[in-house]
Order: structure tokens, then sequence, then C-alpha cells
């Protein structure tokens, strides 16, 4: 809706069609002009001269006449009209200054202003500083040539007065037009700005909303597909369920990394600055993309300075993360055979602050130099067949780019078509004494505890989720109560106890954060208590922040992994 009214406003404003205009009425003016004054010229010569000098007068009314007609029927010759006009107006300087009678009096000197006038609004910088050098200079040359015209009658005072009025009106009403010009189309940029910030802002929006509610219908999918894996599906089955998950999880992929791009673009990214250990994290992507990597016969090798180990670093893991998960991840896409190495250098050290490089190398396909200036535009991949033969979107190199930009680094590149890819960027980071998480995610391995005794009761509007959560409770054995909105979750809650509640965020009549604020004020405190657990869609940096301040105690981002759960809820039950 912004966009498209940002769009029109952008076709039908058009600051070239107001200039245009004014320049047309300016010159319009001033050949109306010319006819009065020609007028007085002939009353002068009819009256005082027996017509001598009403050749000249009428010519000049005339002529002037005939191009208004002309610029009326065909306006596209403007241009020509008001150089003529102007090199009209600089031999009348000229003819002024050197008659004797006359020479540089208001007159003529209005008439250089007119030539000013003219040229600079009419004709633009280049023509309005000739015309004025050359108009002025007549004031300048007629000290230095001796040489004088007669012949031009000087008008009397009353006429002389009425002719110099005529002049400083042309003057002033070219002012008025060509500041309204101006100002009007400063005032249309500004409006212009401002609707295309919102149609940006609208755009941002869109997408966040989009790729939210494409989040909660996948965490049905991707859940409901990995119940069935683990169920007792023959190997056809659980073949096709593996490619199920694995489009769903793809999917997700590509949403969240529309979410970035789109965050990035709107400058909303922020990077978190948390105490964590460089070990653990390297140690993760490591295990994951060992897998991978063995999956296709590739070797994978990680080699991380020693004198980094056992340290903790101040920063944001999850995105330095993210970067490393893109560069690995890509590495072994485009690698058939040898191998794909995660290494960290130390390059200095002084005090605490360690600069270190990351560099991910393999042995694929290779990238060829103009392929290179391309692939971190956003949606662009080294070939059209690279989309065929490997997928992708052509988003994550971006937003690796982008990041690493956040980090106050740049993505390098090293690479030779058929021979192997390098991709590094350097990094400061701050040491810090404070003891690192144990683990990256607030998670831990599940256990398979018996969660049975858990009385839960679930929040969730979506019919589609509250399917998918019913089958993975009966498969936990744990019963649950559903509640289709926040109202019912007080209801529930008033008339039987539970241990957890998973409070969807988004639901009708009321939603989670609203009906965690009416639980935290119930008069029981056993229920005023209870451990709440956000479920959200989410994607916003701040959703942590959000959910502790409303008076949850904890969140899962949907769509979430299976175990996510399982470990949550195994800790609940391990307190109660
Ligand atoms: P995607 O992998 O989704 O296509 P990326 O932005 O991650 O998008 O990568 C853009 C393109 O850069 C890829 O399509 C591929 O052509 C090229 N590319 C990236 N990494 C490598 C690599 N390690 N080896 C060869 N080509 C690569």
């Amino acid at each position: 809706m912004k966009i498209r009214s940002a769009t029109r406003y952008l076709n039908d404003w058009s600051g070239s069609q107001t200039l245009l205009n004014a320049q047309l009425k300016l010159f319009t003016l001033m050949l109306a002009a010319n006819v009065v004054k020609g007028g007085i010229y002939l009353y002068d010569a009819m009256t005082r001269y027996n017509g001598d000098g009403s050749g000249r007068a009428i010519r000049l009314m005339v002529s002037s006449m005939l191009i208004i007609l002309v610029l009326r029927r065909f306006p596209k010759i403007l241009k020509w009209g008001i150089h003529y006009a102007v090199i009209a107006t600089i031999a009348h300087v000229y003819y002024r200054t050197f008659n004797r009678s006359v020479g540089l009096d208001v007159v003529t000197l209005q008439a250089i202003i007119m030539v000013i006038i003219s040229a600079f609004y009419g004709l633009g910088k280049l023509w309005g500083t000739i015309y004025t050098i050359i108009a002025a200079a007549a004031s300048i040359a007629v000290h230095f040539i001796s040489f004088r015209f007669t012949g031009l009658h000087p008008l009397p005072q009353n006429l002389n007065d009425i002719y110099i009025v005529v002049n400083w009106l042309v003057i002033l009403f070219s002012h008025i037009y060509f500041h309204g010009v101006l100002y009007g189309n400063l005032r249309a940029s500004k409006t212009l700005s401002l609707q295309l910030a919102e149609a940006a802002q609208a755009k941002t929006n869109f997408l966040s909303t989009m790729s939210h509610e494409l989040r909660t219908p996948l965490n049905s999918v991707i859940g409901i597909a990995g119940l069935l894996i683990s169920d007792e599906a023959n190997a056809k089955q659980k073949e096709q369920l593996d490619v199920l998950k694995f489009s769903a999880e793809g999917l997700l992929t590509l949403i969240n990394d529309i979410l970035d791009i789109n965050k990035l673009d709107a400058g909303k990214l922020e990077l978190e600055s948390t105490p964590f250990s460089l070990d653990l994290l390297l140690n993760g992507i490591a295990q994951g993309m060992e897998f991978k990597a063995h999956e296709k016969g590739l070797k994978f090798k990680s080699d991380v300075d020693a004198s980094l180990k056992n340290k903790t670093f101040q920063g944001d893991p999850a995105r330095l993360g993210q970067i490393l998960y893109n560069l690995v991840g890509n590495a072994v896409k485009f690698t058939e055979k040898g191998e794909v190495t995660l290494k960290v250098e130390l390059l200095k050290a002084e005090k605490l602050t360690h600069q270190m490089r990351f560099r991910v190398t393999d042995t694929g396909i290779g990238i060829s130099p103009e392929q290179q200036k391309l692939i971190f535009e956003p949606f662009q991949q080294a070939t059209a067949s690279t989309t065929r033969k490997f997928g992708g979107t052509g988003l994550g190199l971006a937003i690796v780019k982008q990041l690493a930009e956040m980090f106050g680094s740049q993505i390098q590149l090293e690479s030779e078509l058929g021979v192997g890819t390098s991709f590094y960027f350097d990094l400061s980071l701050e040491q810090v004494e404070q003891q690192a998480p144990t683990t990256l995610s607030t998670a831990t391995t599940p256990t398979e505890k018996n969660l049975s005794g858990l009385r839960i009761l679930l929040a969730e509007d979506n019919m589609m989720n509250i399917y998918f959560m019913k089958q993975l409770f009966k498969r936990w054995d744990i019963t649950a109560d559903i509640a289709e909105n926040g109202a019912e979750v007080l209801e529930l809650l008033d008339q039987k106890d539970y241990d957890l509640v998973l409070m969807d965020m988004h639901m009708p009549v009321m939603d989670g954060m609203q009906a965690t604020q009416k639980i935290r004020q119930m008069i029981d405190p056993a229920k005023a208590n209870i451990y709440i657990i956000a479920l959200t869609a989410s994607v916003s940096d701040q959703i942590q922040k959000r959910v502790i301040n409303c008076g949850m105690n904890d969140y899962l981002h949907k769509p979430f992994q299976l175990e996510e759960l399982r470990a949550k809820l195994e800790e609940r039950a391990d307190r109660s």
C-alpha cells in the first residue's frame, strides 16, 4: 500500500515539469513586458518625434507577441527562444551602454539583471555564467572604448519611470516563480523521502510478518516429520520423511536468511556482547559439519591455535557461529573430493585483546575472478548452473559479509577454479576472566527421564500445532490440557494445578504476554509463580528481553527441535 502510493507519488511529482512551467511563465512574462515597453516607445515616438523610432518599437512588440504565440504552440522550443531573447537583451544592453544619450542607466542595469535571471533560470549554470559575463562586460568595456552610438531617443521622465517599474515587476515576478519552484521541490522531495522511508519500513514489516507466519506452520511440519521418523516407519517411508524434514528445514533456513538480510538492510540487527567459550563454539560447528563432510566422503579438519583454547571471550557467539556455519557449509557443499578445513590462528595478543584469523579452506570447484566480485551480493550465485546443481538462494555470503562488517572485519577470498577456495576474516576479541556458560544453549542433552508426572497447560491457538503437540505429549506420556487463548489459560489455572505453562505468544482474545501478567497477579502464590515457557515464532532480537520483562521464565523459538523442548521439560520434572 505504502510502496504503491510512494511510486504513484514519484510518477505524479516531477520537479522538471514544475521547472519547465516556471521557465515558460517567466519567459512569457518577459515577452509580455516587452509588448508594454514597445508600446511606451511607440507612444513616445508618435507623440514627440513624429513617428521616428516607431519601427523599432513595433518590431519589438510584434516579435514578442509572435514568440508568445509560437511558444504556446511549441513549448519544446523554449530553450531556443530563451537563447534568442537573452542575446537580444545583451545586444540591447550594449546598444544602450554605448549610446550617447542613455549609457549605463537604471534601465540598462535592469536589462543586465534580466539577462542573468533568464540565462541562469532558463538555460542553466554554464550558459548563465557565459551570458552574465558577456552582459556585465559592457559596464567595463564602456570605459575603454570611446566609440558611441546616436539615434536612441531617451524617454521623458514619466515614461521612463513606468518603463523602470515594468522592469522591476518582471524581476520581482521571476523570483517569485522560481522561489516557489525551489521551495516546492524541496518540500516535495522531503515528502518523497518520508514516503520512501515509510515504504521501506512497510517492506521490512511485511517480510517480518510473512516470515513469522511461515514459521508457525513449519513448526508442525518439522515436528511431525521428526515424530514420524522416530516411529516404526519402514525404510522407504523413512527415506521419504527424511526428504520432507530436510526440505522443511531448508525452508526454515531460507526464512531465517530473509529475515536476517532484511534486518541487516534496515540496520536493525544488533550484535550481542556476552562471555562465550570459543572452544565450545568451534567444537559445536566442527561436530555438526564433520558429519556432513563425512557423508560426502570428505575429510574435515579443525585446527585451532592452542593458545586460544580454554579461554573466555566477550562477543556474539551466535552471529560468529552463523558466519562460520555458512562458510563451512558452503565449503562442504561445493567440494566433491578432498578436504575442508576450519582454522583459527592467533595473529597478535596484547594484554587481553586477541587478534585472530578465521579461515575456511576447501578443495572444491573454486570461484572464477569475475564471479568473486558478485557472490557477496544478495541473491547472487556464481553461475545459473550452481542453482540447478547445488540449490541455495545466494543469501548466505551476503549475510556473512554484512555480519563480518558488524564485527568490524572484512571477509577476504582466495580461490582458483578447480583447485579450491579459502575464505578468511580477522577478528579482535577481548578475553574476559568470567567463566563462560558451559553449553551454548540453555538446553541440556535429554536423558529420556520419565515425564509422565508433569502437569502441563499448553496455550496454543493453531490447530495444527495443537495436533502436533498432542502427538508429542502422547509419545512422552504426558497429559496436558489445552487452552486456546489467554483467557482460557486463566480459567484452567484457576480450576486446576499445573507444574508448567507452555505459552504461545500470539493468541486471540488475550495474548501470551497479557495472560502472563494476569497470572503473576493471582492471589494463590503457587499459581502466581507457576513456571512459564514462551513458545514464540517471533524473530525479534529483543524477544528474550520482552519475555523476561513480562514475567515469563524461559522461551523456545518455533520451530523448535524436539530435544530442546524435552530438555526443558526434564529440567522442570527434576524440580517438581
Ligand atoms: P548459496 O550457497 O545459497 O547459493 P551463498 O551466498 O552462500 O549462496 O553463495 C553464493 C555463491 O558463491 C554460491 O552459489 C557459489 O556459486 C559461490 N560459492 C560460495 N562458497 C563457495 C565455495 N566454498 N566454493 C565454490 N563456490 C562457492
